[in-house]
């Protein structure tokens, strides 16, 4: 509806904007959260909107403090920052985030190099890491500082990491001295589909980069948790990052507005993407696995279908429906808190007939 509305001239109206949980636009009651707001200039430590917005997600993932920012890449890049000096190395998986869409932010503002692995759909295993990690090596090669782990996992759709894998992988990084990151920006999704308290995730690792402004619905916001010393000293690089803020208790009431109405809600993402996929699957045999849909985003496959990924993005959307092509023959879907069951119904309409028709039915 809201959508429909900010339609411009000549550009078809988005029914269903499944392009990215970021789209979504803060809501009366958050909104009058922030208006409402208590601020103070929070460079000299004086907003007390957002220090209780620190605390309280610090607590949520059982560490000592947290740093409110700008976006999630800087959440990320701040903990990159503490652990790996210049010329050592991180190691991730191709698909992290903080590789592949940070536009190499750790070594343009940190030299720091970076090596991964190729991992299936973003999964996590303690032995990729193991395969990757090397320290000790003096001299002679480069020694890896830090390994990120990514969950849920964006790129591979959404995928939940395992516990398991996580604390083998930390019982390693230990022996070696080697830091752990979590990029947790959809963490909230991997907690409400598992039932793993936040904390259970969060102690495994030595920060926690958690986004306020993709399922939970803010407008703008990370927090970056980890213990007292290791956020005093990412407090004075947000600084020199140019990330210092002054009353963004503005922007910090309507995180705490959405950690309390914005989590549980989750599963209903999930289950209107289980929907969605469970149709597609339906329409289209190959192009979604039913085993891969595990939180709000469902991959499709529409290259099993004949088309190229562009193409179906750009017939999609003249139908009302917003999507993102993540490689030539995979398109990305995103359901989130702008995203009713009155929209999931019209984006399957859309995407099951273009899939079940394949690319050659449009007589083009
Ligand atoms: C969105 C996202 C981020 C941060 O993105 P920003 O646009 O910088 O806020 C980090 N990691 C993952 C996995 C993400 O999906």
């Amino acid at each position: 509806m809201s959508s429909a509305a900010s339609g411009t001239l000549g550009a078809p109206a988005i029914r269903a904007d499944l392009l990215s949980d970021t789209v979504t636009r803060p809501g009366f009651a958050m909104r009058e959260a922030m208006a409402t707001a208590i601020v103070g200039d929070d460079v000299f430590g004086e907003d007390p909107t957002l220090r209780e917005l620190e605390e309280r997600v610090a607590e949520l993932l059982g560490h000592e403090a947290g740093l409110f920012t700008p976006s999630g890449s800087m959440a990320n890049q701040l903990g990159v920052r503490l652990h790996v000096r210049p010329g050592e190395e991180l190691i991730g998986d191709s698909l992290a985030h903080v590789l592949r869409a940070e536009l190499g932010a750790a070594a343009v503002l940190s030299g720091i190099s970076s090596r991964t692995w190729v991992s299936e759909r973003g999964r996590f295993r303690a032995a990729d890491a193991a395969s990757l990690m090397i320290t000790g090596v003096g001299p002679y090669q480069v020694c890896t500082a830090l390994l990120i782990v990514e969950n849920t996992h964006n790129f591979g759709g959404g995928t939940v990491q395992s516990l398991d894998e996580i604390r083998r992988a930390r019982e390693l990084t230990r022996e070696h001295r080697v830091a752990m990151h979590l990029d947790g920006a959809r963490l909230w999704n991997a907690h409400v589909a598992t039932g793993v308290p936040l904390a259970d995730y969060g102690r495994e690792f030595d920060t926690v980069s958690v986004c306020l402004s993709k399922g939970l619905g803010a407008p703008v916001g990370s927090v970056l948790v980890g213990g007292a010393d290791a956020i005093a000293e990412a407090r004075i690089w947000r600084k020199r990052f140019g990330g210092g803020m002054r009353q963004a208790g503005i922007l910090a009431a309507a995180g705490l507005w959405a950690l309390e109405h914005h989590i549980d809600r989750l599963s209903v993402d999930h289950a209107r993407a289980r929907r969605a996929a469970e149709a597609m699957a339906e329409a289209s045999p190959g192009s979604v696995d039913l085993a891969t849909v595990e939180t709000n985003i469902v991959i499709v496959d529409v290259g099993a279908a004949g088309w190229a990924a562009p193409e179906f993005v750009a017939e999609a959307l003249t139908r009302g429906v917003r999507s993102y092509a993540i490689s030539p023959r995979l398109v990305r879907l995103v359901w989130h808190l702008d995203v009713d069951d009155e929209a999931t119904d019209h984006a399957i309409d859309v995407l099951t007939s273009l899939l079940a028709r394949g690319a050659a039915g449009l007589g083009r």
